[in-house]
């Protein structure tokens, strides 16, 4: 059974690109089909598995947009297994463009119900609002991963998230399930990241996972090389972690 999976928060910068590309992954690794999905106009997890974006022919905007089947739009990644629907920066028009189109909101699930069959896993990176972007994701998806970041304000505007959880679940999309929620970049020197621990796990329980991401230096290099941390340091803090949180998305299978 296929298993998509948006990774979604309206902040930006709590590690929804990080998580897709190094999850992704590292569930590739341990041998699962893996689709990332990049619908955020910015495109990180595009370029942050290698993919130059002035070479994209098709990217998630042409499949959503103008139709174009999906499976003309994945391209391949430096890991076997792991491919990609990338996005660019023509995305950033979608939001005004799908306003007046009909079902506008099934589109992307429409369409990747069309290669669903060829993965075990679709990670869905969302971009950091709650527009018609992240509503299809949500719609498309059967669950979805929320990374908090272990600041200050972590819980702040998670209501929101999840009243648009809840909206989607009564109009769109009845299946939609939380998987889990993601501690991140989590700095044990400090009391603070400690303290949001609890605070998230009094809010969310069982649902957060086992695994804490910390803050890893090598983690924030990796994209800059294009690379998932799987690749560019097999051996560091943050390729141990993420394999560890993948063994865990896959003990909830
Ligand atoms: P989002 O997609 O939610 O905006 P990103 O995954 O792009 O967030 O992360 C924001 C920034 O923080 C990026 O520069 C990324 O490299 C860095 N980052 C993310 N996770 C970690 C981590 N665990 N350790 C260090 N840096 C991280
Ligand atoms: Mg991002």
């Amino acid at each position: 059974m296929t298993k998509i999976i948006a990774i979604a928060n309206q902040k930006g910068g709590v590690g929804k690109t990080t998580t897709s590309v190094n999850l992704g992954a590292c569930l590739a690794t341990l041998g699962k089909r893996v689709l990332l999905v990049d619908i955020d106009p910015q495109g990180n997890t595009t370029s942050g598995v290698g993919i130059n974006k002035a070479d994209v022919v098709y990217c998630i905007y042409d499949v959503i947009i103008n139709d174009v089947h999906p499976k003309d739009a994945i391209v391949d990644s430096a890991i076997e297994n792991l491919k990609i629907i990338p996005a660019t920066i023509q995305l950033a028009g979608a939001e005004i463009e799908l306003v007046p189109t009909i079902s506008r909101e099934v589109r992307l699930k429409k369409s990747l119900h069309l290669v669903k069959h060829m993965f075990d896993y679709i990670l869905i990176d969302c971009p950091p609002s709650l527009g018609i972007l992240t509503i299809n994701s949500l719609t498309a998806a059967d669950s979805v991963i929320i990374p908090i970041q272990c600041e200050y304000y972590a819980l702040e505007g998670l209501s929101q998230l999840l009243n648009t959880v809840r909206l989607v679940q009564k109009h769109l999309n009845t299946n939609l399930q939380i998987e889990g929620v993601l501690l991140t970049m989590f700095d044990a020197r400090t009391n603070l990241g400690i303290q949001v621990i609890e605070e998230v796990k009094k809010y969310f329980q069982q649902k957060v996972y086992q695994t804490i991401i910390p803050r890893n230096v090598r983690l924030s290099e990796a994209p800059s090389h294009g690379q998932s941390i799987i690749t560019y340091d097999p051996r560091s803090k943050g390729a141990e972690v993420y394999l560890e949180l993948a063994k865990e998305v896959i003990s909830y299978e």
